[in-house]
C-alpha cells in the first residue's frame, strides 16, 4: 500500500517526484476524482490519512440509512395494529450493529476501497498530505510535484461548541453513534439539524429515551418552518423529548451521567451525549499558505470549476457548498472534466480521433480519456467543461416522515427581492395520503417566481418525501414553466399527485 521510496539529492533533502496529479484526502469527493483520473491514464497519487471513501460510507450516509432503514421496519410493523390486526414488535439492535459492522464497513476496514483504487491504476498512500509551496504536496517523508494539478477532497470533522466542561468528557460524535454495539437506556443530542434528528427517531424507535436539546426556536432550522413542525411532531410521537431554544451553559459528567445545564435553570441528564452541532473544515493543515490562499477561513472558497487557485482544485465538503455527498460527487465529475481538459490542450489540444499526443504518456490513455467523460457525460472537449450550478441543491433529512427539500425556502427567496408565489397542500388531502392514513403526515410547498413563472424552491415531506423530490428537482433545475408543470399528467393515486394541487394552490 505504500508509495514507493524517497528520492534524496545530494543533501540528504527529499526530490520531489514528478506525477500528473495528487488527490489529498479520498472520500467520497476524493475517491472519485482519483480513480477517474487514473482510469483515463494519468499518474495519479492519492493520499488518505484514515479510510478510503471518508465519512459517507464508514460513518455517514450509509450505515445511518442502515439504521433508518431497521428503525422505520420496526415503525411500520408497529403500525399494523388498527390497520390489518396485531403484530408483537421485539426491538433488538444486534442485527443493525452486525449489518453496520460486516456489510457497510467491512469493521471499519477500506481494503476493498484501496483495491478499488490501485486496480484503476492509482498510487495509494495512506498518510496526511500537505502543500509544500506550488504545485508540490508533501505526505511525510515524499514530496510529489503534480505537473497536471491537486485536488484538495479532504472534507469536515464534527464542529464541537467550546461548552465548559464538555471537552475531556467521552461525549460522543457520529462515530461513536453509527460504532454503537449496546445501546444506552438514554441519549442527550445536542444539535437537531438532520443528524441529529434521524439519529434520535433510530435511537427512539429501539427504546432508547431520546432528547434533543436544540438552540433556535425550532429543530431543522435551515428548512421550511412546516418541515420542522411536521418532524418535531413525528419525533415525538415516537417518544422523543424536544426542547428549543436551549441555551447551554455547562456540561458535567460522572461515572455513568451527563447532565446539561442550560440557561433559565433548565437541565437534562442521560446516559450518553451525543454531539451534532455541524461540521468544520480544517483549513489549518493543508500548508495553503505555501500556496498564498487564507487558511482562516471557513471553507475553502471555489470557483464554478472548483479552482482554488492556479493548479488547485477542491471538492466536497471541504468547498462548503452544501454538506452531501451529492454534491461532492457532483464537483468531483467537473474537476474530473477540467483537469482531462486542460491535460489535453496542454498536450496539443483536443482530437476527436484519439490520436492526439497522449495524457500521462501512453497513446491507449488519450482514447480513454474522451471515452470515459463520454459516459459522464460532458465531453472535455475545450469550451465544453460544466460549471457548478447549486440552483437545485436537493436534500433529504431521512427521519420518517421524510423531510426533501431543493432550492430556496419562501424565506430565503424572499429575503433575495423576488416576486414570491408559495403554494401548499397537506399530503393528507390527496387521495394516497388519505388511503395511508393520518400517520405520519406530510405536505408539499412550492415556491414560485412569479414573473418568471418558474419553481425556485420546493419541500416534500412525506413517507417518501425523498423520492417525491425528484420531480421537483426536475422542476427547479430545469425552469419548467409552471403552466406546464400544472398540466403534466401526474399518475393516481401517487404522494405525487400531490404536487398538483400545490402548483394550483400558487398565489
Ligand atoms: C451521520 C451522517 C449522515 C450523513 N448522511 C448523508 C446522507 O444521507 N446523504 C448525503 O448526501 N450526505 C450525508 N452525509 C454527509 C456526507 O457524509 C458528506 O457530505 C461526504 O462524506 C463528504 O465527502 P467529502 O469527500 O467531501 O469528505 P469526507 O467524506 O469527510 O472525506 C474527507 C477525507 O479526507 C481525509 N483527509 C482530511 N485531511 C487529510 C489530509 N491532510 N491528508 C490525507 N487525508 C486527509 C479524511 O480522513 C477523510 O477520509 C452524512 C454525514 C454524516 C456525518
Amino acid at each position: 500500500m505504500a508509495g514507493g521510496g524517497v528520492v534524496r539529492n545530494a543533501d540528504g533533502m527529499a526530490e520531489p517526484e514528478l506525477v500528473d496529479v495528487v488527490v489529498v484526502g479520498l472520500g467520497v469527493g476524493g475517491e472519485e476524482v482519483a480513480g477517474r483520473l487514473a482510469e483515463a491514464g494519468l499518474s495519479v497519487v492519492g493520499v488518505e490519512r484514515d479510510l478510503v471513501g471518508g465519512e459517507c460510507p464508514y460513518w455517514g450516509c450509509i450505515p445511518s440509512k442502515m439504521m433508518i432503514r431497521a428503525a422505520n421496519a420496526l415503525a411500520e410493523a408497529r403500525r399494523v395494529d388498527g390497520l390489518a390486526g396485531s403484530a408483537q414488535v421485539r426491538a433488538d439492535w444486534a442485527p443493525v450493529a452486525k449489518r453496520i459492522r460486516e456489510e457497510a464497513t467491512d469493521t471499519w476496514n477500506d481494503r476493498a476501497a484501496v483495491d478499488r483504487f490501485t486496480g484503476k491504476g492509482g498510487r495509494f498512500l495512506r498518510g496526511s498530505g500537505r502543500l509544500d509551496g506550488p504545485g508540490r504536496v508533501r505526505v511525510g517523508d515524499q514530496v510529489f510535484q503534480a505537473r497536471r494539478g491537486i485536488v484538495l477532497g479532504t472534507g469536515t470533522r464534527p464542529s464541537i461548541p467550546p461548552i465548559e466542561g464538555l471537552a475531556g468528557t467521552p461525549y460522543w460524535t457520529n462515530h461513536q453513534a453509527i460504532e454503537v454495539a449496546e445501546l444506552p437506556a438514554t441519549l442527550l443530542i445536542i444539535g437537531g439539524g438532520a443528524i441529529g434528528l434521524e439519529l434520535a427517531q433510530v435511537f427512539a424507535r429501539f427504546g432508547v429515551g431520546v432528547t434533543v436539546l436544540e438552540a433556535s426556536g425550532r429543530v431543522l432550522a435551515l428548512e421550511e418552518p412546516e418541515s420542522s413542525e411536521v418532524a418535531a411532531a413525528a419525533l415525538r410521537a415516537d417518544g422523543v423529548e424536544i426542547a428549543t431554544e436551549v441555551k447551554i451553559e455547562r456540561v458535567g459528567h460522572d461515572d455513568d451521567t451527563f447532565t446539561v445545564y442550560a440557561a433559565g435553570d433548565r437541565s437534562f441528564s442521560a446516559e450518553k451525549l451525543l454531539v451534532v452541532t455541524g461540521r468544520r473544515a480544517h483549513l489549518d493543515e493543508l500548508g495553503l499558505d505555501t500556496v498564498g490562499v487564507d487558511a482562516t477561513q471557513r471553507y475553502l472558497p471555489v470557483d464554478d470549476r472548483m479552482h482554488v487557485t492556479d493548479g488547485i482544485w477542491a471538492v466536497g465538503d471541504v468547498t462548503g457548498e452544501g454538506a452531501f455527498t451529492h454534491i461532492a460527487m457532483y464537483q468531483a465529475s467537473i474537476v474530473v472534466a477540467d483537469v482531462l481538459d486542460r491535460a489535453r490542450r496542454a498536450e496539443g489540444g483536443p482530437d476527436a480521433s484519439g490520436t492526439a499526443s497522449v495524457v500521462g504518456g501512453a497513446m491507449g490513455a488519450a482514447s480513454a480519456v474522451g471515452g470515459s467523460m463520454g459516459a459522464a457525460g460532458p465531453s472535455g472537449a475545450a469550451g465544453t467543461v460544466p460549471r457548478a450550478d447549486y440552483r437545485a441543491l436537493p436534500r433529504v433529512t431521512f427521519t420518517d416522515p421524510e423531510v426533501g427539500a431543493v432550492g430556496l425556502t419562501e424565506r430565503q427567496a424572499r429575503e433575495r427581492g423576488i416576486n414570491v408565489q408559495v403554494g401548499f397542500t397537506e399530503l393528507s388531502s390527496s387521495t394516497r395520503g388519505w388511503i395511508h392514513g393520518g400517520e405520519p403526515g406530510g405536505f408539499i410547498k412550492v415556491i414560485a417566481d412569479a414573473d418568471q413563472g418558474v419553481l425556485i424552491g420546493a419541500t416534500s415531506v412525506g413517507p417518501a418525501g425523498g423520492e417525491v423530490l425528484s420531480a421537483l428537482v426536475v422542476a427547479v433545475h430545469a425552469a419548467v414553466p409552471v403552466s406546464q408543470l400544472r398540466h403534466m399528467i401526474y399518475a393516481y393515486p401517487t404522494f405525487h399527485r400531490a404536487i398538483q394541487s400545490a402548483l394550483n394552490d400558487l398565489s
